[in-house]
């Protein structure tokens, strides 16, 4: 048995980057950014107004002091001469500061008739000037990569840049795999249920920021499986789910391997989870997830999530991990690492649910988190800390 550090590695090394590709920045939340973005122009670009009122010079600034308002500068259109001493130019938020003014005094803090502006008796402190580059210099970077946030995206805009380069989205073909099944909304026979592992896959792809496509189900047998593989062309990652433990309907192995895999078969020392099945086939990194549900879902979380973060150019890492407080004793764990589905409370404490097994999904869809017990983890009490994973990162 390995690791699941070691199984992650393993699948890591089956993986790289993909090439960045142009988007607008309307197409680009979400995305990866591929390469670092430079601005070429200061923000603001010009010393700026915060506040509307009057520009004048800094020195000349007292309660009471009078001024000759010689012109107006509004957002997008300066005042052209200069400001000198007794003179003062209406001005408007986001105006260039006019030469010779340091000084913007609020509206509120002065009295005008006509072009007499007279300074009230008390006059806030502040001089309400945005010096050019105060938000950022000519040649301010982000860096890449990153997963751009809307906030990212605005200040990409203000930067200037139209569009970025992303990394191109892995495109990963789910292949269910089982007589047994049915997709949603079909009509199973009696001894059927139906098929939902390629569902949650591909939801949690595309939050990823992958592009899933679901292959149609194949049945436990060669020829169908074969055909469904033959679906999966162009994918960079094709993901199974069933078929790929040891009995004796347990088709995906052999065929792939017919196709052409080099199988390389992990018993990993984690629970939910049986053995799992990876290679290259043809272009494809290939990953033989086990069929029932919540083991399914927590490979994807603990072993694909991480490999299209590595296929995104986000860097080859575990799933990312939290402390959280216990909330309730838990027993000790055995030789496998133990993903407990677990919820936090109110209080930000977590708790393991009692009901474990991996094929209940409502109690996967219960849970916020997967507690994780290391192997051989003694008994923990209420009030200790532990690590979770996050089910909706
Ligand atoms: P297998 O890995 O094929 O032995 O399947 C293990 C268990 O998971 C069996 O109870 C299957 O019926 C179930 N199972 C397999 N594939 C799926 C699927 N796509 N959706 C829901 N259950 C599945
Ligand atoms: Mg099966």
């Amino acid at each position: 048995m390995i690791s699941v550090a070691e199984a992650l590695d393993r699948l890591f090394s089956l993986v790289s980057p993909l090439p960045p590709e142009p988007v607008p920045l309307t197409e680009a939340a979400g995305r990866v950014l591929a390469e670092s973005q430079i601005a070429r122009r200061a923000q603001p670009p010009f010393p700026s107004s915060a506040m509307d009122g009057y520009a004048v010079r800094e020195a000349e600034v007292r309660p009471g002091a009078e001024f000759r308002v010689i012109g107006e500068a509004a957002a997008g259109r300066r005042f052209a001469g200069q400001v000198g001493p007794g003179e003062a130019v209406r001005i408007f938020t986001g105006a260039p500061v006019p030469d010779g003014a340091d000084r913007i005094v609020i509206q509120e803090d002065a009295v005008r008739e006509a072009d007499r502006l007279t300074l009230g008796d008390t006059l806030t402190p502040d001089r309400y000037v945005r010096p050019a580059g105060g938000d950022f210099e000519a040649g301010f970077t982000l860096d890449a990569p990153r997963r751009l946030t809307p906030s990212d995206i605005a200040l990409l805009a203000a930067m200037n840049i139209a569009e970025v380069p992303v990394t191109r989205r892995p495109v990963v073909a789910l292949l269910a795999t089982g007589d047994e099944l049915v997709p949603p909304g079909g009509a199973p026979g009696p001894d059927q249920i139906i098929a939902s592992n390629s569902y949650g896959l591909h939801a949690l792809l595309r939050a990823a920021g992958a592009e899933p496509r679901l292959l149609p189900i194949a049945a436990d047998d060669a020829s169908s499986l074969e055909t469904a593989f033959g679906l999966a062309e162009g994918a960079d990652l094709i993901v199974t789910s069933g078929g790929a433990s040891v009995g004796d309907h347990d088709l995906v192995g052999p065929v792939a391997e017919a196709l052409g895999m080099e199988r390389a078969f992990y018993r990993i020392a984690m629970r939910p989870g049986k053995p799992l099945m990876a290679g290259r086939l043809g272009d494809a990194a290939m990953v033989g997830l086990p069929g029932n549900p919540v083991s399914a879902m927590v490979c994807g979380h603990i072993f694909i999530l991480p490999m299209i973060r590595a296929m995104l150019g986000l860097g080859a890492a575990p799933a990312p991990r939290d402390r959280a407080i216990l909330a309730a004793d838990l027993g000790p764990n055995g030789p496998r690492e133990h993903y407990m589905r677990a919820v936090r409370e109110a209080d930000g404490k977590v708790r393991a649910f009692d009901r474990q097994d991996s094929s209940l999904v409502t109690v996967l869809a219960g849970a916020d988190c997967l507690l994780v017990r290391p192997p051989h983890d003694p008994a923990r009490q209420a009030g200790e800390t532990v690590e979770v994973v996050d089910l909706a990162p």
